[in-house]
């Protein structure tokens, strides 16, 4: 009776369960895997993990349509000399979307390799900004102030102003 229960089980040497055969793979040879089912997946997934991994460096995706770059276990965009030229020259007095557009990338990618480059606004751009978001405001609110009513002669709120949405 031992003998009869101890060959129908098998113990898996990953997990180190006792099991009946039948939580174990039959092989074709008629033998049975070596692994129980729930390891024999789980190696085969982190197999196939490992083997869908790029090796570090750069390849070509096709659905992005670019150039990808593979470093240990993330895949992101990767920066041609071009690209990191225009990032490091605009980036500290240009606005974060132009610059993104600039280098054909989304404004979070950009932001992204800049922090990672230790690139910083220029301060006198961050006050210009600021500055021209404060007169919007003043302006925006005026505007709403005189009900959207615009004089003739009056100097238009949005003049000077490089906001698309305002024209
Ligand atoms: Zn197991």
């Amino acid at each position: 009776m031992e003998k009869e229960q101890k060959k129908r089980k098998k113990t898996c040497p990953h997990c180190g369960r006792n099991l009946w055969l039948r939580d174990f793979w039959k092989l074709k040879s008629g033998e049975r895997y070596r692994l129980c089912i729930e390891c024999g997946r789980k190696e085969k997934n982190e197999a196939y993990a490992r083997n869908r991994k790029v090796p570090d460096g750069t390849f070509y995706h096709k659905s992005f349509g670019r150039i990808m770059e593979h470093n240990g276990c993330s895949t992101r965009i990767f920066w041609n000399k071009d690209m990191l030229d225009i990032l490091k020259t605009h980036y500290p007095n240009t606005k974060n979307e132009e610059v993104a557009e600039m280098c054909g990338v989304s404004p979070r990618t950009m932001i992204r390799k800049a922090r990672e480059l230790g690139l910083q606004k220029d301060k006198d751009f961050v006050q210009g900004v600021w500055e021209e978001n404060r007169k919007l405001m003043h302006l925006t609110n005026k505007v709403r102030r005189n009900s959207g009513m615009i004089q003739k002669g009056h100097v238009p709120w949005n003049k000077g102003l490089k906001i698309k949405e305002t024209i």
